[in-house]
């Protein structure tokens, strides 16, 4: 016998069953992102891998440790996209959009890949949906972006997450405070787990993220940020808060708030769930703005702001949340003869209500009327209708209410009107639909 062969660890497979759920968050940030003007932009999955090193930074965990990269047959080295920022920069700058218009909002949706230790929330691939504001460098491009990302929570019924803001600062003010922590933490190098230790040679803004209690101890006694900002970098955090508060967005203000990718200046933040079901990772997204990166990819000196939400992670809350996203069907045609004319007649039919905007189900196996109608229950149709010899030759069938009630009479030629008055309206798209 032949030897199975699995799907690679960490990359998983959505059957439909499953997709709904996530068709249902594609379609939600779809709809929220339109409304406030955000186009999509769709990059490849691979790009060169200096594209990664120069904005994300060859320090971090994810293009040091995480990055799957491979040289072609032509001998570059490329990479997996881990994240969705870089390469809709260098798209961005590739395309020269900023001669075309001063302000650009693009958002983006798909698998990003990181080669991390799996559990549940963390994955190797996984699916981001992102946005980012070019060319806007004032609070309220930030409060804008994370208000896309409170309504969008929203949208999704997920409310039990908390808003973490903090501000970097930037090329003027962050080298104090960068020489104050490594000061510090050399102070405390021995309370530091081994790879603090080395973060703390190669990157020390690094500590703060660790996960480790201790290194969070050290981290949260050390110098604040917020204390060394200067003077525009103060203002545009404070106008940033008031903005929040003119919208009515909750948040916390988190000086240890770093984030993992070198290239944010001022404003960086991450919204965090406090579901259980996430485990340790309970961050379903974070951005900041990042406006030196543009530039220090050969691009225009252009000022950016963006986020990325982790999908896998909004999944699994919404699953916990107990709502079903699956379609049910709004009828399910029955057979009752074998013979061909029914059949075909029972086929006919069911794809004259498909073609009129229906879910329709019909058994193309055929089969005993008993089984038929336990799938059609099974099916969760709203309706059922039995179509055999009498039905034909009258031309009259019957609506059975799958959850009870009584026979609706109906004329073969009419049905979609009949189950339209009965259902009020047919069946949305899938994807669309939910059901508590
Ligand atoms: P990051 O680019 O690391 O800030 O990630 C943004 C969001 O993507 C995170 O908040 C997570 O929700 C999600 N994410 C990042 N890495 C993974 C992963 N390995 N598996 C699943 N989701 C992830």
């Amino acid at each position: 016998m032949s030897q199975k062969i699995n799907g690679v660890k960490g990359m998983n497979d959505l059957l439909p069953g499953e997709i709904e759920v996530w068709q249902f968050v594609e379609n939600t940030a779809r709809t929220l992102f339109g409304r406030f003007g955000y186009g999509e932009v769709r990059t490849p999955m691979v790009e060169d891998t200096a594209l990664f090193v120069r904005s994300v930074g060859e320090e971090t965990d994810i293009v040091g440790k995480e990055m799957y990269t491979f040289e072609d047959k032509g001998g570059r080295s490329l990479s997996l996209r881990p994240e969705g920022t870089a390469p809709a920069a260098r798209a961005y700058i590739e395309h020269s959009v900023s001669n075309v218009e001063p302000v650009s909002r693009w958002f983006y949706m798909g698998p990003m890949f990181r080669y991390e230790r799996m559990k549940t929330g963390r994955y190797r691939q996984f699916s981001q949906i992102g946005a980012e504001a070019y060319g806007a460098k004032e609070p309220a491009q930030d409060a804008e972006l994370m208000d896309v990302v409170v309504q969008f929570l929203e949208a999704l019924g997920l409310t039990d997450v908390t808003l973490n803001i903090n501000s970097l600062g930037d090329d003027n003010c962050r080298p104090a405070y960068h020489a104050k922590l490594v000061e510090y933490l050399n102070a405390h190098r021995d309370e530091l787990c081994a790879d603090c230790q080395q973060r703390l040679e190669r990157n020390p803004l690094r500590v703060l993220d660790c996960k480790n209690e201790k290194c969070q101890a050290v981290a949260g006694a050390g110098p604040n940020v917020l204390e060394f900002l200067c003077e525009p970098c103060r203002t545009h955090f404070t106008d940033l808060q008031r903005k929040l508060g003119a919208l009515g967005i909750r948040y916390v203000v988190n000086h240890r708030l770093v984030r993992g990718l070198d290239y944010y200046t001022r404003t960086v933040f991450e919204f965090i769930a406090s579901h259980p079901a996430l485990g340790t990772a309970s961050t379903v997204g974070g951005g900041g703005r990042y406006d030196k990166m543009m530039k220090g990819l050969g691009g225009p000196d252009v000022p950016a702001v963006g986020f990325a939400m982790g999908l896998d992670r909004l999944v699994l809350l919404l699953k916990e949340g107990g709502k079903t996203f699956t379609a049910q069907p709004d009828l399910f045609i029955v057979a009752a003869d074998v013979d061909a004319a029914c059949q075909d007649a029972a086929l006919a039919l069911t794809s004259r209500l498909r073609r009129e905007g229906f879910y329709v189900e019909f058994d193309t196996r055929g089969g005993s009327l008993k089984s038929q109608m336990k799938r059609a229950d099974k099916s969760g149709a709203r309706f059922s209708l039995v179509l055999g010899g009498d039905e034909l030759r009258t031309g009259q069938a019957k609506l059975k209410p799958m959850a009870g009630g009584d026979l609706i009479p109906v004329a073969l030629g009419s049905v979609a009107q009949t189950l339209r008055q009965a259902a009020s309206q047919p069946s949305s798209p899938p994807s669309l639909k939910t059901r508590e």
